[in-house]
């Protein structure tokens, strides 16, 4: 029975990671069809998101066929349960995607309102932290678990950079101000996603140590059972 169990389990994590794969893929896809205003490119991050929230069904179906059945103990129950979680934060991801994707459509309507700079560069961070924070879970190692903190440290001070500068289009001239508004949306969605990266960190920090660590500013602080921080990990 014992083998059964591990190769259902090993098909179990197969399946979480191809479903972050395909977010991961939903993200950069949304990213590129705003940045070649390829109208096409964002229709079809918009259907994925479909085929994202079935993945986020299957991956649920399969975890309770592992636990009805095998009723799994230690790493393999704590691999069950993060996997669940992590589907659930996938498909919220490809929520953001979808969302990216739709203005992006928008905007492609209209002419460019300026060269896009930071918000790339904001894009291209946050899929780094996606593909490593499912890097963790898949070698469930918790070592990355800093550096991808910090990466979101980064993004949020690029996401108050690119408000600023979309803010001062906005006041320049009201025929600025849909598009503008548009952008903002993005980045913040960009930001978003960002912050769902750490929260695939903290479920695998929890399953491979059982502590509770949160990414706060740019560092993971560890939570007491109960409530309230224990301390701060670094620095
Ligand atoms: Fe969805
Ligand atoms: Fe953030």
């Amino acid at each position: 029975m014992r083998w059964i169990l591990r190769e259902k389990i090993e098909e179990f994590k197969k399946g979480v990671l191809k479903a972050g794969w395909f977010a991961e893929k939903m993200f950069r896809k949304a990213i590129s069809s705003l940045i070649e205003r390829n109208a096409n490119l964002a229709s079809e991050v918009v259907s994925d998101d479909d085929l994202m929230d079935q993945m986020e069904i299957e991956i649920h179906e399969k975890a309770m066929e592992i636990l009805g059945i095998f009723t799994p103990i230690k790493m393999e129950l704590k691999m069950v349960t993060t996997g669940i979680r992590i589907a659930e934060i996938l498909e919220s991801m490809g929520d953001r995607s979808a969302r990216i994707a739709k203005n992006a459509l928008e905007l492609s309507k209209e002419p460019p309102l300026k060269p896009l700079v930071d918000i790339p560069k904001m894009a291209d961070i946050t899929s780094d932290m996606v593909k490593e924070s499912l890097r963790m879970f898949a070698d469930a190692d918790a070592e990355k678990s800093f550096e991808i903190c910090k990466q979101d440290a980064e993004v949020d001070e690029l996401y108050e950079r690119v408000k600023e500068d979309l803010l001062l289009y906005m006041m320049e001239s009201p025929r600025y101000v849909k598009r503008a508004l548009l952008l903002l949306e993005i980045a913040s969605f960009i930001e978003e996603v960002a912050d769902l990266a750490t929260n695939i960190v903290e479920a695998t920090v929890y399953m491979v140590k059982g502590d509770l660590y949160k990414c706060c500013h740019d560092d993971m602080v560890a939570f007491k059972k109960g409530g309230g921080i224990l301390f701060e990990s670094s620095d």
